[in-house]
Protein backbone atom coordinates (compact mmCIF):
# COMPACT_ATOMS: atom_id res chain seq x y z
CA UNK A 1 0.00 0.00 0.00
CA UNK A 2 2.86 2.60 0.90
CA UNK A 3 4.26 1.73 -2.40
CA UNK A 4 1.66 2.42 -4.36
CA UNK A 5 0.80 5.65 -2.39
CA UNK A 6 4.54 6.74 -2.80
CA UNK A 7 4.53 6.33 -6.24
CA UNK A 8 1.43 8.19 -6.71
CA UNK A 9 2.94 10.99 -4.52
CA UNK A 10 6.03 11.10 -6.21
CA UNK A 11 3.97 11.52 -10.00
CA UNK A 12 2.57 14.43 -7.86
CA UNK A 13 5.53 16.19 -6.71
CA UNK A 14 6.83 15.41 -10.41
CA UNK A 15 3.74 17.00 -11.97
CA UNK A 16 3.76 20.16 -9.72
CA UNK A 17 8.01 20.76 -10.19
CA UNK A 18 7.49 23.56 -12.50
CA UNK A 19 4.69 25.61 -10.34
CA UNK A 20 7.02 25.17 -7.27
CA UNK A 21 9.75 26.41 -9.01
CA UNK A 22 7.58 29.66 -10.19
CA UNK A 23 6.43 30.34 -7.05
CA UNK A 24 9.94 29.54 -5.57
CA UNK A 25 11.05 32.25 -7.52
CA UNK A 26 8.02 34.74 -6.95
CA UNK A 27 8.92 34.83 -3.14
CA UNK A 28 12.94 35.49 -4.17
CA UNK A 29 11.97 38.43 -6.16
CA UNK A 30 10.39 39.86 -2.60
CA UNK A 31 13.82 40.75 -0.95
CA UNK A 32 13.31 39.81 3.10
CA UNK A 33 15.68 39.36 5.63
CA UNK A 34 15.09 39.20 9.04
CA UNK A 35 12.35 41.23 10.41
CA UNK A 36 11.55 42.72 7.04
CA UNK A 37 9.15 39.02 5.62
CA UNK A 38 5.99 40.79 6.25
CA UNK A 39 5.40 41.23 2.02
CA UNK A 40 6.73 38.04 1.33
CA UNK A 41 5.03 36.06 3.97
CA UNK A 42 1.43 38.27 2.64
CA UNK A 43 1.88 37.31 -0.85
CA UNK A 44 3.04 33.56 0.19
CA UNK A 45 -0.16 33.44 1.87
CA UNK A 46 -2.42 34.19 -1.02
CA UNK A 47 -0.57 32.12 -3.21
CA UNK A 48 -1.30 29.02 -0.27
CA UNK A 49 -4.53 29.98 -0.78
CA UNK A 50 -4.93 29.78 -4.59
CA UNK A 51 -3.32 26.63 -4.66
CA UNK A 52 -5.77 25.46 -2.44
CA UNK A 53 -2.78 23.87 -0.48
CA UNK A 54 -4.33 24.16 2.47
CA UNK A 55 -7.31 23.95 4.83
CA UNK A 56 -6.69 27.06 6.46
CA UNK A 57 -3.88 29.77 6.80
CA UNK A 58 -3.24 32.92 9.15
CA UNK A 59 -0.30 34.73 10.37
CA UNK A 60 0.08 34.78 14.21
CA UNK A 61 0.92 37.65 16.41
CA UNK A 62 4.81 36.99 16.47
CA UNK A 63 4.64 37.06 12.11
CA UNK A 64 4.78 33.59 11.35
CA UNK A 65 2.42 32.43 8.71
CA UNK A 66 1.14 28.89 9.32
CA UNK A 67 -1.40 26.89 7.09
CA UNK A 68 -2.79 23.66 8.50
CA UNK A 69 -3.91 20.75 6.55
CA UNK A 70 -5.71 17.41 7.98
CA UNK A 71 -8.01 16.66 10.40
CA UNK A 72 -6.49 13.83 12.33
CA UNK A 73 -5.50 13.86 16.05
CA UNK A 74 -1.66 13.20 15.55
CA UNK A 75 0.32 16.87 15.36
CA UNK A 76 3.26 17.29 13.34
CA UNK A 77 4.97 20.70 12.66
CA UNK A 78 6.18 21.55 9.71
CA UNK A 79 9.09 24.38 10.09
CA UNK A 80 11.16 26.31 7.36
CA UNK A 81 12.15 30.09 8.26
CA UNK A 82 11.15 32.89 4.95
CA UNK A 83 13.61 35.23 6.10
CA UNK A 84 17.50 35.21 4.28
CA UNK A 85 20.63 36.67 5.02
CA UNK A 86 21.35 40.37 2.73
CA UNK A 87 22.44 40.10 -0.59
CA UNK A 88 26.08 41.44 -0.14
CA UNK A 89 27.02 43.90 -2.88
CA UNK A 90 25.05 43.69 -6.17
CA UNK A 91 28.46 43.74 -8.11
CA UNK A 92 29.12 40.50 -6.40
CA UNK A 93 26.18 39.15 -8.36
CA UNK A 94 26.82 41.02 -11.71
CA UNK A 95 30.49 39.35 -11.93
CA UNK A 96 29.18 36.39 -12.28
CA UNK A 97 26.18 37.30 -14.47
CA UNK A 98 23.35 36.93 -11.53
CA UNK A 99 20.84 38.89 -9.50
CA UNK A 100 19.99 37.78 -6.12
CA UNK A 101 16.28 38.68 -6.36
CA UNK A 102 15.64 37.61 -9.94
CA UNK A 103 16.20 33.69 -10.63
CA UNK A 104 17.63 31.72 -13.40
CA UNK A 105 17.59 28.03 -14.14
CA UNK A 106 20.58 26.53 -15.80
CA UNK A 107 19.86 23.07 -16.17
CA UNK A 108 19.03 21.74 -12.86
CA UNK A 109 20.10 24.67 -10.70
CA UNK A 110 18.08 27.44 -9.49
CA UNK A 111 19.99 30.74 -8.79
CA UNK A 112 18.35 33.24 -6.74
CA UNK A 113 19.65 34.42 -2.67
CA UNK A 114 17.59 32.13 -0.62
CA UNK A 115 16.71 29.44 -3.10
CA UNK A 116 18.89 27.29 -0.97
CA UNK A 117 18.88 28.89 2.59
CA UNK A 118 15.73 28.30 2.54
CA UNK A 119 13.11 29.45 0.82
CA UNK A 120 12.80 26.21 -1.46
CA UNK A 121 12.31 24.12 2.03
CA UNK A 122 9.42 26.23 2.73
CA UNK A 123 7.75 25.97 -1.16
CA UNK A 124 8.16 22.47 -0.77
CA UNK A 125 6.33 22.68 2.69
CA UNK A 126 3.73 24.67 0.11
CA UNK A 127 3.65 21.50 -2.68
CA UNK A 128 3.67 18.79 -0.28
CA UNK A 129 0.51 19.49 1.96
CA UNK A 130 -0.96 20.62 -1.23
CA UNK A 131 -0.71 17.02 -2.60
CA UNK A 132 -1.88 15.57 1.22
CA UNK A 133 -5.04 17.79 0.85
CA UNK A 134 -5.22 16.69 -2.73
CA UNK A 135 -5.36 13.24 -1.91
CA UNK A 136 -6.99 13.06 1.49
CA UNK A 137 -3.92 11.72 3.84
CA UNK A 138 -4.91 14.08 6.69
CA UNK A 139 -7.26 12.11 8.52
CA UNK A 140 -4.60 10.23 11.03
CA UNK A 141 -2.71 13.56 11.42
CA UNK A 142 -2.95 17.64 11.44
CA UNK A 143 0.08 18.77 9.49
CA UNK A 144 0.67 22.97 11.20
CA UNK A 145 3.16 24.05 8.52
CA UNK A 146 4.98 27.31 9.34
CA UNK A 147 6.87 29.63 7.31
CA UNK A 148 8.99 31.38 10.37
CA UNK A 149 10.71 34.49 10.93
CA UNK A 150 13.93 36.41 11.72
CA UNK A 151 16.31 33.01 11.53
CA UNK A 152 18.70 34.27 10.26
CA UNK A 153 19.70 37.19 13.26
CA UNK A 154 17.86 35.32 15.69
CA UNK A 155 18.36 30.94 15.41
CA UNK A 156 14.90 29.81 16.77
CA UNK A 157 12.90 32.92 17.64
CA UNK A 158 10.27 31.45 15.55
CA UNK A 159 9.71 28.41 17.20
CA UNK A 160 10.53 30.31 20.64
CA UNK A 161 7.82 32.21 20.59
CA UNK A 162 5.48 29.25 19.20
CA UNK A 163 6.26 27.13 22.05
CA UNK A 164 5.56 29.54 24.41
CA UNK A 165 3.06 32.48 23.46
CA UNK A 166 1.75 30.25 20.92
CA UNK A 167 0.59 27.25 22.32
CA UNK A 168 -0.35 28.96 25.51
CA UNK A 169 -2.74 31.19 23.10
CA UNK A 170 -4.04 28.01 21.73
CA UNK A 171 -3.47 29.36 18.35
CA UNK A 172 -1.05 26.14 18.04
CA UNK A 173 -1.43 22.55 19.69
CA UNK A 174 1.60 21.45 20.92
CA UNK A 175 3.31 18.93 17.86
CA UNK A 176 4.29 15.27 18.35
CA UNK A 177 7.02 15.94 15.92
CA UNK A 178 8.76 18.88 14.49
CA UNK A 179 10.03 18.79 11.06
CA UNK A 180 12.42 21.49 9.86
CA UNK A 181 13.05 21.91 6.11
CA UNK A 182 16.80 23.69 6.54
CA UNK A 183 18.56 22.43 3.72
CA UNK A 184 20.62 18.78 4.31
CA UNK A 185 22.71 18.49 2.04
CA UNK A 186 25.99 18.47 2.19
CA UNK A 187 28.48 19.41 -1.19
CA UNK A 188 30.57 15.61 -0.61
CA UNK A 189 28.16 13.70 0.58
CA UNK A 190 24.90 14.79 -1.53
CA UNK A 191 21.95 15.96 -1.09
CA UNK A 192 18.84 15.08 1.01
CA UNK A 193 20.57 13.30 4.32
CA UNK A 194 18.04 13.55 7.22
CA UNK A 195 19.77 15.46 9.62
CA UNK A 196 18.82 15.23 13.72
CA UNK A 197 20.84 17.67 15.37
CA UNK A 198 23.23 20.06 15.42
CA UNK A 199 25.68 21.98 18.15
CA UNK A 200 24.42 24.84 19.43
CA UNK A 201 25.11 28.80 19.34
CA UNK A 202 26.36 31.45 20.86
CA UNK A 203 27.52 34.87 20.65
CA UNK A 204 30.00 36.53 23.01
CA UNK A 205 31.16 40.04 23.44
CA UNK A 206 34.52 41.12 24.90
CA UNK A 207 35.09 44.40 25.57
CA UNK A 208 38.22 46.65 26.24
CA UNK A 209 37.86 49.90 27.72
CA UNK A 210 41.20 52.57 27.65
CA UNK A 211 41.46 56.27 27.34
CA UNK A 212 41.96 58.28 24.32
CA UNK A 213 44.34 61.08 23.69
CA UNK A 214 45.81 62.69 20.58
CA UNK A 215 47.60 60.34 18.09
CA UNK A 216 50.97 62.12 17.90
CA UNK A 217 51.62 61.49 22.14
CA UNK A 218 50.08 57.93 22.49
CA UNK A 219 52.05 57.77 25.49
CA UNK A 220 49.79 59.57 27.72
CA UNK A 221 46.63 57.71 26.59
CA UNK A 222 45.47 54.08 27.53
CA UNK A 223 44.78 52.26 24.20
CA UNK A 224 42.25 49.70 24.14
CA UNK A 225 42.80 47.79 20.70
CA UNK A 226 46.58 47.10 22.22
CA UNK A 227 44.66 45.41 24.95
CA UNK A 228 42.81 43.51 22.73
CA UNK A 229 45.56 41.85 21.37
CA UNK A 230 46.95 39.47 23.39
CA UNK A 231 42.87 38.24 24.34
CA UNK A 232 42.74 37.96 20.15
CA UNK A 233 45.88 35.60 20.33
CA UNK A 234 44.43 33.61 23.20
CA UNK A 235 40.91 33.29 21.55
CA UNK A 236 42.91 32.26 18.59
CA UNK A 237 44.37 29.13 21.00
CA UNK A 238 41.96 28.31 22.62
CA UNK A 239 40.02 27.21 18.92
CA UNK A 240 43.16 24.69 18.53
CA UNK A 241 43.37 24.00 22.51
CA UNK A 242 41.98 20.83 23.85
CA UNK A 243 39.60 22.51 26.21
CA UNK A 244 36.59 22.86 23.90
CA UNK A 245 34.63 19.38 24.01
CA UNK A 246 34.14 17.32 21.21
CA UNK A 247 31.07 14.97 20.68
CA UNK A 248 31.23 11.96 18.10
CA UNK A 249 27.60 12.92 16.78
CA UNK A 250 27.68 16.54 16.16
CA UNK A 251 31.22 17.60 16.20
CA UNK A 252 33.54 19.91 18.76
CA UNK A 253 32.74 23.24 20.14
CA UNK A 254 34.43 26.06 18.27
CA UNK A 255 35.34 29.80 18.20
CA UNK A 256 35.59 32.28 15.83
CA UNK A 257 36.15 36.56 16.12
CA UNK A 258 33.32 37.36 13.51
CA UNK A 259 33.66 40.85 14.55
CA UNK A 260 35.81 43.44 16.14
CA UNK A 261 35.05 47.83 16.00
CA UNK A 262 36.26 50.74 17.97
CA UNK A 263 34.41 54.09 19.10
CA UNK A 264 38.02 56.20 18.01
CA UNK A 265 36.97 60.11 17.69
CA UNK A 266 39.13 59.88 15.15
CA UNK A 267 41.83 58.45 12.71
CA UNK A 268 44.15 60.82 14.92
CA UNK A 269 43.46 59.30 18.44
CA UNK A 270 44.22 56.50 20.55
CA UNK A 271 41.28 53.96 20.38
CA UNK A 272 39.29 54.54 24.13
CA UNK A 273 37.55 51.55 23.42
CA UNK A 274 37.20 47.88 21.34
CA UNK A 275 35.09 45.26 21.17
CA UNK A 276 35.46 41.94 19.79
CA UNK A 277 32.32 39.59 19.31
CA UNK A 278 33.00 35.67 19.21
CA UNK A 279 31.08 33.25 17.37
CA UNK A 280 31.27 30.56 19.61
CA UNK A 281 29.52 26.87 18.59
CA UNK A 282 28.76 24.57 21.32
CA UNK A 283 28.70 20.99 21.70
CA UNK A 284 27.35 18.92 24.33
CA UNK A 285 28.48 19.18 27.73
CA UNK A 286 29.13 22.87 26.97
CA UNK A 287 27.04 25.57 28.42
CA UNK A 288 26.24 29.05 28.80
CA UNK A 289 28.57 29.29 32.07
CA UNK A 290 31.18 27.04 30.68
CA UNK A 291 32.10 29.26 27.42
CA UNK A 292 31.90 32.46 29.21
CA UNK A 293 34.08 31.08 31.76
CA UNK A 294 36.61 30.10 29.82
CA UNK A 295 36.72 33.52 28.07
CA UNK A 296 36.94 35.04 31.88
CA UNK A 297 39.59 32.61 33.05
CA UNK A 298 42.18 33.76 29.58
CA UNK A 299 45.10 35.18 31.12
CA UNK A 300 44.94 38.77 29.34
CA UNK A 301 41.89 38.98 30.11
CA UNK A 302 42.58 38.12 33.65
CA UNK A 303 45.41 40.60 33.89
CA UNK A 304 42.70 43.55 32.76
CA UNK A 305 40.98 42.79 35.70
CA UNK A 306 37.93 45.94 35.50
CA UNK A 307 39.10 46.98 32.04
CA UNK A 308 37.20 44.17 30.50
CA UNK A 309 33.76 42.90 30.39
CA UNK A 310 33.09 39.60 29.33
CA UNK A 311 28.86 38.87 28.42
CA UNK A 312 26.54 37.31 26.16
CA UNK A 313 24.74 39.27 23.49
CA UNK A 314 21.11 39.86 23.84
CA UNK A 315 18.63 40.09 20.55
CA UNK A 316 16.05 43.08 20.95
CA UNK A 317 14.93 43.51 17.37
CA UNK A 318 11.11 43.48 16.97
CA UNK A 319 9.82 41.19 14.46
CA UNK A 320 7.96 42.67 11.26
CA UNK A 321 4.34 42.81 13.12
CA UNK A 322 6.45 44.93 16.03
CA UNK A 323 5.88 41.80 18.42
CA UNK A 324 8.83 42.93 20.97
CA UNK A 325 11.55 40.55 21.14
CA UNK A 326 14.09 39.57 24.13
CA UNK A 327 16.65 36.70 23.08
CA UNK A 328 19.66 35.92 24.95
CA UNK A 329 22.06 34.86 22.20
CA UNK A 330 22.84 31.55 23.21
CA UNK A 331 21.22 28.18 22.32
CA UNK A 332 22.02 24.41 23.19
CA UNK A 333 22.99 21.95 21.40
CA UNK A 334 20.33 19.14 20.63
CA UNK A 335 20.18 16.21 18.76
CA UNK A 336 17.12 13.84 18.44
CA UNK A 337 17.96 9.91 19.09
CA UNK A 338 18.79 7.58 15.89
CA UNK A 339 15.49 5.14 17.37
CA UNK A 340 13.25 7.54 17.96
CA UNK A 341 10.03 6.77 15.69
CA UNK A 342 10.58 10.18 13.76
CA UNK A 343 14.18 8.92 13.04
CA UNK A 344 13.15 5.53 12.02
CA UNK A 345 10.55 6.71 9.97
CA UNK A 346 12.39 9.95 8.40
CA UNK A 347 14.62 6.28 7.27
CA UNK A 348 11.45 4.24 5.84
CA UNK A 349 9.93 7.04 3.95
CA UNK A 350 13.19 7.72 2.04
CA UNK A 351 13.31 4.10 1.22
CA UNK A 352 9.82 4.16 0.04
CA UNK A 353 9.62 7.13 -2.10
CA UNK A 354 13.81 8.18 -2.66
CA UNK A 355 15.51 5.21 -3.20
CA UNK A 356 12.89 3.82 -5.89
CA UNK A 357 13.77 6.78 -8.11
CA UNK A 358 17.75 7.27 -7.15
CA UNK A 359 18.79 4.88 -10.38
CA UNK A 360 16.48 6.56 -12.72
CA UNK A 361 18.52 9.25 -15.42
CA UNK A 362 17.01 11.93 -14.09
CA UNK A 363 18.17 11.39 -10.71
CA UNK A 364 21.05 9.27 -10.57
CA UNK A 365 23.16 12.29 -10.30
CA UNK A 366 20.92 13.78 -7.29
CA UNK A 367 19.83 11.40 -5.04
CA UNK A 368 21.63 8.76 -3.24
CA UNK A 369 20.06 5.48 -2.65
CA UNK A 370 20.60 4.85 0.68
CA UNK A 371 19.29 7.42 3.37
CA UNK A 372 22.39 9.50 5.52
CA UNK A 373 21.55 10.20 8.91
CA UNK A 374 23.50 12.50 9.88
CA UNK A 375 23.21 16.24 11.80
CA UNK A 376 24.17 20.17 10.51
CA UNK A 377 27.18 21.93 10.50
CA UNK A 378 25.51 25.06 11.06
CA UNK A 379 22.20 25.80 13.15
CA UNK A 380 18.98 26.08 12.75
CA UNK A 381 15.35 26.44 13.86
CA UNK A 382 16.25 23.43 15.86
CA UNK A 383 17.42 25.41 18.58
CA UNK A 384 14.16 26.98 19.70
CA UNK A 385 12.47 23.74 19.86
CA UNK A 386 12.04 22.06 23.85
CA UNK A 387 14.62 18.96 23.69
CA UNK A 388 11.63 16.44 24.72
CA UNK A 389 9.96 17.24 21.08
CA UNK A 390 11.32 14.58 18.63
CA UNK A 391 12.86 16.38 15.48
CA UNK A 392 14.60 15.98 12.33
CA UNK A 393 15.28 17.82 9.26
CA UNK A 394 14.94 16.53 5.76
CA UNK A 395 14.70 19.54 2.72
CA UNK A 396 16.05 20.71 -0.38
CA UNK A 397 19.46 22.69 -0.45
CA UNK A 398 23.54 22.27 0.21
CA UNK A 399 24.78 23.60 3.90
CA UNK A 400 27.67 24.86 1.74
CA UNK A 401 25.14 27.19 -0.77
CA UNK A 402 23.87 28.91 2.22
CA UNK A 403 25.07 32.80 2.65
CA UNK A 404 27.14 32.85 -0.70
CA UNK A 405 27.16 34.97 -3.54
CA UNK A 406 25.88 32.36 -6.41
CA UNK A 407 23.38 30.49 -4.17
CA UNK A 408 21.71 27.95 -6.00
CA UNK A 409 19.23 24.69 -5.53
CA UNK A 410 18.79 21.93 -7.88
CA UNK A 411 15.09 21.79 -8.42
CA UNK A 412 15.23 17.78 -8.26
CA UNK A 413 15.60 18.38 -4.77
CA UNK A 414 12.73 20.16 -4.77
CA UNK A 415 10.95 17.64 -6.10
CA UNK A 416 12.44 14.91 -4.07
CA UNK A 417 11.43 16.69 -0.91
CA UNK A 418 7.75 17.45 -1.74
CA UNK A 419 7.96 13.72 -1.84
CA UNK A 420 9.19 13.10 0.93
CA UNK A 421 6.86 15.53 3.00
CA UNK A 422 3.88 14.30 1.60
CA UNK A 423 4.83 11.00 2.58
CA UNK A 424 6.32 11.32 5.69
CA UNK A 425 2.99 12.17 7.77
CA UNK A 426 1.83 8.71 7.05
CA UNK A 427 4.42 6.37 7.88
CA UNK A 428 5.47 8.44 10.72
CA UNK A 429 1.31 8.08 12.31
CA UNK A 430 1.53 4.16 11.80
CA UNK A 431 4.53 4.37 14.27
CA UNK A 432 3.29 6.52 17.18
ZN1 LIG B 1 18.62 28.75 7.04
Amino acid sequence: MTSNLAAQIFELAEKYRDDAIALLSDVIAIPATSNTEGPRLEFLKRAIEKLDAADRTFIDPFGNLCWVVGTGPKVLWFDGHTDCVGTGPLEDWDAVDLHPHETVLKGNHLYGRGSADQLGGVINQVFATKIIKELGLGTEYTVYSIGTVAEEDNDGGGPRWLFSEGIKSGLYPKPDAVVLTEGTGHAEKGALGIYRGHRGRMEIVVETFGRSCHGSNPDIGDNAIVKMAPIIQQVNELQTSKVLKDHPFIGRGSVTISRISDNSPSNCCVAPYCKMILDRRITFGETKESALAEIRNLPAVKALGDQVKVDTLHYTEPTWTGHPVDDDICFLAWATPAEDPVVTSAVETYKAIITPNAAREEYKTCFKAEPRVEGWIFSSDGVGVPNDIPTIGFSSGMEQNAHIVGEFVDVRELVGTIAFLALFPTIWVSRV
